[in-house]
């Protein structure tokens, strides 16, 4: 089957994509093989320089990879350039860190010498998502690359274009042959890829089921997985909030790439005595949103990447009113475009609690007082990144331990940034990426013990 990619703003197909033959696809898996045993024999500083121009080329080329992404899934060209600079801002990051992550630690023991080594495990395997289409690839290839590791991507069927775009950017940044490659391949054919003996690793960015159906795989072949999964992060708001800023960050949070975003604020469980204001300003933050052409500078939203998707998120709006949600905002639709949605009166056990909403709705949730919001936002099977608002240092810091997530962020947008470790906790994955957490994730921790 041919892969599709077609504008989600237009309907317009871009380009059809030829998947690659069994024979490519071995052919790529044996230059992977050769590229790894010159690639990891180069020092972390020649490794590094590398990164150096990617770097700069993405920068320069900000605007034409931008254009790319909004294409392929419908994001704001404005939000699509950012999403260019941060991979650059990834680069520079491990540009500074890498060596000093890597570098042997010695270990005092009664040996004459001890020390850990930091190796690279070979091929790794990247599944990636469309939502984020460079930097969730960026995410991994910077750290995984710079360790010594060679990449191999396996994109979203919707964002081929991309796929094809980050090889050739490797390629154009002079990395040798083999170091980065796209595998143009359907979601079937990767069991048969993961089980081969080549491929050291896998890294999957994506759905709870597709995490589930390659992690078993791998566990199979007793091969490394991290996985970054959804989420169905809570974002509170105590009753001592600043609840302006708080509302405009919650509303950003949930609305940015249209709803598209692991770690978006997907429920707002607010303290009983703030609910009002706080909601009366999301609605008028929501309203104020520009939904339109994502290629024009004034859009504020585009469409979501998939009419499938714009279903689906119709879908759980709508059980949830008839589950007793209120809808304050939205309803409407012209294909891919989703008019956002605000539901108030939102409880577990409806579809907008209970399940993961890929896409414009906001949720409000009030609680009773500050245990039963972090009852609430611990009451869900995802963990990924939180949000917290109070202007009380010492509640901050006692809450933020009690909320099961891999982060929390208090008075401040959730967001991934290359310093800090990302990941989740439950059926939110496992394994962490960014940070000196990420560069081990794939590398042989390995001990040298000396008498
Ligand atoms: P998805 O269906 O799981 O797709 C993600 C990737 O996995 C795609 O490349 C897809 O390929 C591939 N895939 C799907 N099923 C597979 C299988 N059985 N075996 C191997 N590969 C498979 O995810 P999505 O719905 O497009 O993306 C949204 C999800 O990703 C949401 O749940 C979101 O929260 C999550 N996400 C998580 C993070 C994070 O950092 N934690 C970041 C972004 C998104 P095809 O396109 O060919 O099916």
């Amino acid at each position: 089957m041919p892969l599709h990619s077609i504008n989600p703003y237009t309907q317009k197909p871009i380009k059809t994509y030829r998947t690659d033959s069994p024979n490519a696809v071995e052919r790529k898996l044996k230059q992977a093989d050769k590229a790894f045993a010159d690639w990891s024999a180069l020092s972390v500083r020649e490794r590094i320089e590398y990164f150096r121009k990617v770097a700069a080329h993405l920068t320069d080329n900000k605007q034409r990879y931008g254009e790319l992404m909004t294409a392929e899934m419908g994001k704001t060209l404005k939000e699509a350039m950012s999403e260019v600079e941060k991979c650059a801002t990834g680069c520079n990051y491990y540009i500074d860190n890498a060596e000093t992550f890597l570098a042997d630690q010695s270990i005092k023991t009664e040996a004459r010498r001890s020390f850990i080594a930091y190796q690279p495990l070979g091929p790794v395997l990247a599944i990636m998502p469309w939502n984020f289409p460079f930097w969730q690839v960026f995410r991994f290839a910077i750290p995984g690359l710079i360790a010594g590791n060679v990449g191999l991507l396996k994109h979203a069927a919707n964002v081929s274009g991309c796929a094809l775009a980050i090889e050739e950017l490797f390629t154009n940044c002079g990395f040798p042959e083999g170091v980065f490659q796209s595998l143009l391949v359907e979601s079937k054919n990767v069991e048969g890829i993961l089980k081969d003996k080549r491929v050291k690793a896998v890294t999957l960015t994506g759905s709870e089921k597709a995490g589930a159906s390659v992690a078993a795989t791998a566990g199979s072949q007793i091969k490394k997985s991290v996985l970054e999964l959804g989420g169905s992060d809570a974002l509170v708001v105590l009753a001592d909030a600043d609840l302006a800023k708080a509302a405009e960050t919650a509303t950003r949070s949930r609305m940015q790439n249209a709803g598209q975003s692991c770690i978006a604020a997907k429920r707002f469980i607010v303290e009983k005595s703030v609910k009002k204001e706080f909601t009366d300003r999301v609605l008028q933050h929501i309203r104020d949103i520009r939904q339109g052409d994502p290629m024009q500078e004034n859009t504020t939203m585009g469409p979501v990447a998939r009419p499938d998707l714009a279903d689906e998120i119709e879908r759980q709006c709508a059980e949830s009113v008839r589950q007793g949600a209120r809808l304050l905002h939205g309803g409407e639709r012209d294909n891919c475009n989703v008019q956002p949605m605000l539901l108030d009166k939102v409880k577990p056990g409806m579809t907008a609690f209970d399940e993961e909403t890929f896409g414009p709705l906001a949720v409000i949730i009030e609680a009773r007082d500050e245990p039963d919001a972090i009852k609430l936002a611990n009451q869900s099977n995802y963990g990924l990144g939180s949000a917290l608002w109070t202007q009380d240092p010492e509640k901050a810091d006692r809450l933020a331990r009690q909320i099961q997530a891999g982060s929390v962020f208090v008075n401040s947008l959730m967001r991934s940034d290359p310093r800090v470790p990302f990941g989740g906790i439950k059926v939110s994955g496992f394994g962490r990426e960014l940070s000196e957490a990420g560069i081990k994730e794939f590398v042989n921790i390995k001990t040298v013990w000396m008498e």
